[in-house]
């Protein structure tokens, strides 16, 4: 083989792998690798290790966590997930906490350390949402309420998932804030050798030849401001919590707070508070044909009120609900 067509054969192979992620058995779309690094790299066990390491010992902190409800069939070993050589398996309770843990996972690791491209950013969510409405991996657009509200704290009315994009462009200011801090990390003595110089670093103008990442971090000096009044602790969340924003307090908190109903019927509820859920009067304007009365009394039009409150059957469950506390 000739040199150019054997470099050609081997750039292939660094280039086209691809991997696929099991979800309960079924293999996602294939991902294209973008860094080449792939299996059988010989750095690449490394790289793993550190990761997993990493990871792991931050899922295990979600056995300290009251909120945390394990799998119910991993609960008496502690157990929240498995690694084998190349392989995670992660287990719990509810759609939406198997989604936490993986927002999580993502947090604690890459967006701590990375800048995450958009475009990625964008897969990860479309793969949680659908996830979250649907059950299933295929990418959809059923929500029931827009995934940024979805990732807002339980106590303003989300389900308190990750935003992750948020959560992402918080670190990378974060990032910023230390190099105009002149923290001692070999990194930003390196970007204060090679780019700031003796510059502003507040004030100066992004580098022409810096890469992507060191662009990002300089477009960050915004949200950098952010930092200047936050006391200590951890500042990402801080920050995090403040771009949130001060939204108003759910007046249903004690519905969302220390309530041992199992994750689904949590779910329901909260959907119900927030008026989504699709009780027969909110799928009528969708032209979707079905009888308008409520199946339990069949003898008025199903809606939110009548079916939680109004209706004589949901009325017996009440009482002996309320006679078993
Ligand atoms: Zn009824």
């Amino acid at each position: 083989m000739e040199y150019s067509g054997a470099r050609d054969y081997l750039g292939k192979c660094v280039k086209t792998v691809n991997y696929s992620i099991l979800i309960n058995g079924e293999p996602t779309t294939p991902f294209d690798v973008a860094k080449g690094l792939r299996q059988g790299d010989p750095i690449s066990p490394f790289l793993f290790a550190l990761a997993m390491e990493y990871l792991s010992r931050k899922l295990n902190e979600l056995k300290g966590n009251k909120k945390f409800k394990y799998h119910p069939k991993c609960s008496k070993q502690a157990m929240t997930h498995l690694s084998f050589a190349d392989d995670l398996l992660l287990f719990s309770r509810g759609r939406s906490q198997f989604i936490q843990i993986v927002l999580f996972g993502i947090q604690a690791y890459w967006s701590q350390l990375f800048a995450i491209p958009s475009k990625v950013l964008s897969t990860i969510e479309a793969y949680c949402r659908s996830y979250l409405w649907s059950g299933t991996i295929t990418i959809t657009w059923k929500d029931l309420i827009a995934w940024n509200k979805v990732c807002i704290p339980k106590s303003i009315g989300g389900l308190g998932l990750l935003n992750i994009r948020l959560w992402n462009k918080v670190a990378i200011a974060k990032a910023s804030w230390d190099i105009e801090d002149k923290a001692d990390r070999l990194w930003i003595r390196w970007l204060h050798a090679y780019y700031t110089k003796n510059q502003q670093f507040s004030q100066m103008l992004i580098p022409q030849q810096a890469g992507w990442m060191v662009r990002k971090i300089f477009e960050a000096r915004d949200t950098m401001a952010l930092i200047q009044d936050t006391k200590s602790g951890s500042l990402i969340k801080q920050i995090y919590l403040k771009l949130i924003g001060d939204n108003e307090r759910i007046t249903w908190k004690i519905l969302r707070f220390r309530n041992d109903a199992r994750p689904k019927a949590q779910f329901t509820v909260w959907l119900q508070m927030h008026g989504k859920l699709l009780t027969i009067d909110i799928l009528a304007p969708w032209e979707i044909n079905v009888d308008p009365i409520c199946n339990l009394c069949n003898s008025h039009d199903e809606t939110r009120n009548h079916l939680f409150m109004e209706c004589p059957f949901s009325n017996k469950v009440w009482e002996g609900v309320l006679k078993w506390m």
